[in-house]
């Protein structure tokens, strides 16, 4: 049996002052994780179960838009723009399946509908099921259930879960905030209960936890739809022909039906404003609906939005995010520790990538999961 656990938005950093009882029990350490850009949950999530960059899954962000209609899409939720077949077979479950393997999923974003999965729990199903005003630790309470009920029926050769804790507690309180700390302390024994209960069951299993991407304290606000509004673009802008989006993060996806030379002028304009590090122009082939034409990368700990007149903005509570390039601030970047009989034992690692966890999952099962990442030979141990 192989578990997957995201310990969602705890920074490669933060998990370092910790990391020891981890490799002293025996995990093997990859320090660095370097994650998606925008750095953000659904991207990095998709990139970690299929193997493969957005350029191919799509999931540029958690909010995206239609290239051609630019209408504005979020992803939470269940729907089915992106969050389908297309989608699905790319993912592990699928190339698990096709083996004739079994699939426990549980809080993983965009498997709604995904029928590979033999046991689905959806994170918005919990959040029915336990009323949508219930409090995170009541959620991955309920995802930690629902692994070791999985575990202990010895029903399924794959379990992926994903924990939302830490993540919220840091966004609404601050990455090192006392509620967030605390939180971990119940993370880290949730994850010693799952191993626990992987032991007891006396199959051979591997365990691999990771993280998603990190989390910055937020000094200050920016809206570019704003400043587009104000700009010579106003009008392409209210005809609704240019629009950046994103939900409270450190970059935004940019959209236009404006012609190339156009949009190389509006990337020069925001390059120049004080809260912006970058603007990446997308030069990727991909066919996608769903591509931008560029990606805006904000300072660090400048915090974007996408509202518009008369919108008002809804994040100026929040403490912490991501989003930001993983190469321009390093604590985006997540971990990743496993422990198993397939694994090595207590192996540190500097660096790898998040794309090429699903390719390692594949090899400890022996199947073949065409995708862009390769499998992580180092923790691997080779039987001779
Ligand atoms: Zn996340």
């Amino acid at each position: 049996m192989n578990v997957l656990i995201s310990l969602d938005g705890l920074s490669h950093k933060l998990f370092a002052q910790r990391a020891s009882q981890f490799v002293r029990n025996g995990y093997s350490y990859c320090k660095k994780m370097i994650t998606t850009f925008p750095s953000v949950t659904f991207s990095a999530h998709a990139t970690v179960i299929t193997g493969n960059h957005p350029d191919k899954h799509s999931v540029f962000d958690n909010v995206v838009s239609h290239a051609q209609t630019l209408e504005r899409i979020e992803l939470y939720g269940d729907h089915d723009s992106l969050c389908n077949e297309t989608l699905h077979k790319q993912t592990i479950f699928y190339s698990l399946a096709k083996h004739g393997l079994t699939s426990c999923c549980i809080h993983w974003p965009l498997t709604t509908g995904n029928s590979y999965i033999q046991h689905l729990v959806t994170e918005s199903s919990s959040k029915k099921k336990l009323q949508e005003s219930v409090s995170v630790d009541e959620i991955d309470k309920e995802a930690l259930r629902e692994t070791i009920q999985a575990i202990e029926s010895q029903t399924y050769d794959f379990i992926a879960t994903r924990l939302i804790g830490y993540d919220a507690l840091s966004h609404q309180h601050g990455k090192e905030s006392v509620e967030a700390t605390e939180y971990l302390d119940r993370l880290f024994a949730h994850i010693n209960q799952v191993e626990m209960s992987l032991k007891k069951s006396k199959q051979p299993y591997n365990l691999l936890l990771f993280s998603d991407h990190g989390q910055s304290d937020i000094e200050a606000f920016f809206y570019p739809n704003e400043i587009l509004a104000q700009s010579r673009w106003r009008e392409q802008a209210s005809a609704k022909q240019i629009r950046f989006v994103a939900d409270g993060s450190g970059a935004l996806l940019f959209y236009s039906s404006l012609d190339s030379q156009q949009n190389k002028e509006v990337m020069e304009y925001f390059r120049e404003l004080p809260e912006v590090n970058q603007f990446y122009e997308r030069t990727g082939e991909t066919a996608s609906v769903y591509q931008p034409v560029g990606i805006l990368d904000l300072n660090h700990r400048v915090c974007g939005e996408d509202i518009a007149f008369p919108e008002q903005p809804k994040y100026t509570e929040m403490k912490s995010l991501h989003g930001y390039h993983p190469s321009q601030v390093d604590e985006m970047n997540g971990f990743m520790v496993c422990l198993g009989d397939q694994l090595e034992n207590g192996k540190i690692i500097e660096e790898s990538r998040l794309e090429h966890i699903v390719p390692t999952i594949a090899q400890l099962f022996q199947i073949s999961h065409p995708c862009d990442g390769t499998k992580i030979n180092d923790v691997i141990r080779e039987y001779k």
